[in-house]
């Protein structure tokens, strides 16, 4: 596109290596013809491959000057939708879609947001390929007791699987961001019974307000209202005093979140 200046505000840097796009496009999985909804087309890299595979694509951008070079690029494809909007308003079911694959490489600015969309939409989103800034990647698909666990593991792999599947150099995009990416898939996941989704997550989210805080003086005052009816809880769980919230599986946040609410604490 000559003449063009990418806009960093809106996290533009655009895949320059055929050989990723085929992999990334490649882990896309289209055995089932669902609709697929591409996050940020850009110039395209990532859309001409999933349009030729034939499923609808819904591919949705948000910079307004791409739109008409994306118009033309696609003018061929009856299958795709160019939709000229903030993926984050982007609602499936105005547009009478159910379930649907989800593919990205995400603006950087939007990779948590992104990552939360998923788990609101849930129902319908049946495998998401993205990219991500690698520390993002790391985050999310990392396990309790390690320096990524955090709430945006926690909801995100209480509905889904996270795989890390290959990381890509800053040298395959132009123009070349700071960090390094990785893509990941998301895969739909059996979810445990979440009995007090709006309780859990605000004692998940509280839990870790402050990583070098032991969890008790997280929860006090915000969930727990004093020190005295944290030892109590913690005695009754069998945890130590001294547990941190990096330490506790989700299982455990849940039985946290349980006993909280039997006793009428939250
Ligand atoms: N898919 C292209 C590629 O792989 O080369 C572009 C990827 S680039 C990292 C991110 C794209 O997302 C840009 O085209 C940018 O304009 C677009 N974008 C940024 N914020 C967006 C938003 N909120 N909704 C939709 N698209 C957005």
């Amino acid at each position: 596109m000559p003449g063009y200046r990418a806009k960093k505000r809106l996290g533009q840097n655009f895949l320059t290596s055929q050989a990723f796009v085929d992999r990334i496009v490649a882990l896309v999985d289209v055995s089932d013809r669902l609709p697929i909804v591409e996050i940020g087309p850009g110039r395209g890299a990532l859309t001409l491959p999933l349009a030729a595979s034939g499923s609808s694509l819904y591919a949705v951008e948000f910079d307004q000057d791409l739109i008409p070079y994306l118009h033309k690029l696609l003018q061929d494809y009856r299958n795709v939708r160019l939709l000229d909007m903030d993926f984050l308003q982007f609602d499936p079911s105005h547009f009478d879609i159910r379930d649907f694959i989800l593919v990205g490489n995400l603006p950087y600015n939007i990779s948590s947001p992104v990552l939360d969309w998923c788990v609101a939409h849930r129902k319908g989103v049946r495998q998401a390929v993205l990219m991500l800034q690698k520390e993002v990647a790391e985050r999310v698909s990392s396990r309790p007791e390690s320096k990524g666990w955090s709430p945006l593991a926690i909801f995100t792999q209480l509905y889904f699987k996270v795989t890390r599947h290959f990381n890509v150099s800053a040298a395959h995009f132009a123009p070349r961001p700071q960090v390094a990416s990785t893509v990941v898939t998301l895969t739909p996941a059996k979810a445990p019974k979440v009995e007090y989704p709006e309780a859990f997550e605000a004692v998940v989210r509280t839990a870790f307000r402050h990583r070098r805080k032991l969890l008790s003086n997280n929860l006090v005052p915000t969930v727990i209202p004093d020190q005295h009816r944290a030892v109590e809880i913690f005695e009754q769980l069998g945890w130590e005093k001294n547990t941190r919230a990096e330490e506790l599986p989700t299982e455990l946040f849940l039985e946290l979140t349980r006993v909280l609410v039997d006793r009428k604490i939250i």
